[in-house]
């Protein structure tokens, strides 16, 4: 159905980006094995061009390219998704964003920041706070993922349980879409109902309809107080329990993330660091946030009470910066940790309602004991996202590969019927393809594929993702 990537094809990308920003060939080879795979274990494919473009006319030029050689085009920011969504499964070109990383505008006057693709989100962060304002999204991977693979996936993270997603920050977004066209939508507007919403449509659409070059960001003044805490206990499912009875509360934290024992295990070995409690079943990691330390203090009150009744052993208080930065560092590295531990693993990022948390994490629990595999849950339980780890460790890999499709239809299932979804922040992808019937109606999904068609009607654009 496509073609290949041929010699004129290369030399029009080195005229329209410059030679020393397209890859192409064995010479190139180790230079564009980066570049076939994400962060998902066991996927990859390799690009046959890599052109990494530094404007919006490159983007349009390189499609009308495209459109016309009928050559796939996979968009990638920094490769740390977990659905395989930046692998250009059926080849082609892979247009990294990572050089349009700029950003242009930190405007005090409006609040909102305008920024290129390319930029870490961890970068917009320092940014902004140094002009003492506020950007929430925090996506674990902050220090690494950029803020278009963010928009393309819709990110998510812990402070999500009081500020929201990435899609509640974005007001306006220049785009190119596969036709070469350049379109702006929404700008520095706290309002805007002019029209269908195409920028909350590109958000999350896992760059299948266009590739964003400009996002205008919505900022939020900085609060001024933070505390932190962290609450051990001795049975998993009492902690899971916890979080529904803190959001009871009326209390909104800035976030309730759930570590359960082995992930907190494996980030010692990966740190070589002891962390306290380590003997607790599960840990709630817990943000409060504020203007005023004396209603800061009060809600951390409530919480921690709140934990010591739901059978917390302890609550441990962080209000330096130092040993916040220890906790959360410990947190963000549960994933690399669980690499480290089994190399062959397979992750869920499934979401219910908050409050079916402890049902959630009773019932995966219990699918990961009747197949006899090792599951590990952590994650992002005040906003009912979980991450769900099967790790592989002695199984037999055909025992092992025939298990996993099997995990994640069970998961699934059971998520399904707690009134959830399959995926709350890290995609569809190349992963969860098959599954999407299983989540939505075949009107819903023939709805979006006609949404493909009419940003993408030669189909050129990310092939091979979201549609099973
Ligand atoms: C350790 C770890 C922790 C993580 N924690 C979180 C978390 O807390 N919350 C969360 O939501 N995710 C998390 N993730 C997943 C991942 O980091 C996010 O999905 C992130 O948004 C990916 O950004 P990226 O720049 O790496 O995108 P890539 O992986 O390069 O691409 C992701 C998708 O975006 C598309 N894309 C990239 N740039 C553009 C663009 N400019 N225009 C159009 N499409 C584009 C790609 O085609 C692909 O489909 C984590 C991943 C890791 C490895």
């Amino acid at each position: 159905m496509f073609n290949k990537v041929n010699a004129e094809i290369v030399a029009a990308l080195r005229r329209i980006a410059g030679g020393e920003n397209v890859l192409y060939g064995p010479e190139n080879a180790e230079a564009l094995a980066p570049y076939a795979h994400d962060e998902v274990v066991g996927l990859s494919a390799e690009p046959e061009a890599v052109v990494r473009v530094t404007s919006a006319q490159q983007v349009s030029e390189i499609f009308r390219l495209a459109q016309a050689a009928r050559v796939p085009v996979t968009p990638r920011g920094a490769g740390y998704g977990l659905s395989g969504g930046a692998v250009p499964v059926q080849g082609g070109i892979v247009l990294s964003l990572e050089r349009m990383n700029r950003i242009l505008e930190i405007d005090r006057e409006n609040l909102m920041a305008v920024v290129e693709p390319g930029v870490i989100t961890g970068d917009i962060h320092r940014a902004v706070e140094a002009e003492g304002l506020f950007y929430p999204p925090d996506p674990a991977s902050l220090d690494s993922c950029t803020i278009g693979g963010n928009i393309a996936e819709g990110a998510g993270g812990p402070r999500a349980v009081k500020y929201g997603v990435t899609k509640d920050y974005v007001t306006g977004l220049e785009a190119v879409l596969p036709s070469g066209e350049i379109i702006r939508c929404g700008g520095k507007l706290v309002k805007d109902v002019t029209g269908y919403n195409l920028t909350q449509l590109l958000i999350g659409s896992e760059g299948t309809l266009a590739v964003v070059t400009e996002i205008t960001l919505k900022l939020l003044p900085l609060p001024k107080v933070q505390i932190d805490l962290l609450a051990p206990f001795a049975d998993f499912q009492a902690a899971a329990d916890a979080v529904s009875k803190i959001i009871e509360q009326r209390i909104l934290p800035t976030a309730i993330e759930f570590m359960e024992r082995d992930s907190i295990l494996a980030v010692e070995r990966l740190l070589e660091r002891k962390l306290p409690h380590r003997d607790a079943a599960a840990h709630l990691l817990i943000q409060l946030d504020g203007n005023h330390q004396a209603a800061v203090d009060a809600d951390f009150e409530i919480v921690g009470e709140v934990c010591l009744a739901a059978g917390a052993q302890d609550v441990l208080v962080a209000k330096d910066r130092r040993t916040r930065e220890r906790l959360w560092e410990a947190r963000r590295k549960i994933i690399e940790a669980l690499k480290h531990e089994s190399p062959i693993n397979h992750m869920e990022d499934v979401v219910v309602p908050r409050a079916q948390i402890p049902a959630a994490l009773r019932g995966i629990k219990e699918i990961g004991r009747r197949h006899g595999v090792r599951i590990v849950c952590f994650g992002h339980a005040g906003d009912g996202n979980v991450h769900v780890n099967a790790l592989k460790d002695d199984l037999p890999v055909e025992r092992w590969d025939a298990l996993v499709p099997v995990l994640s239809a069970e998961v699934y299932r059971l998520t399904l019927a707690l009134g959830g979804m399959i995926t709350g922040e890290h995609g569809i992808g190349v992963t969860r393809r098959p599954y999407l019937a299983m989540a939505l109606s075949e009107p819903q999904i023939a709805l979006m594929r006609g949404i493909k068609a009419a940003f993408d009607p030669h189909g050129i654009l990310n092939p091979g993702k979201i549609f099973p």
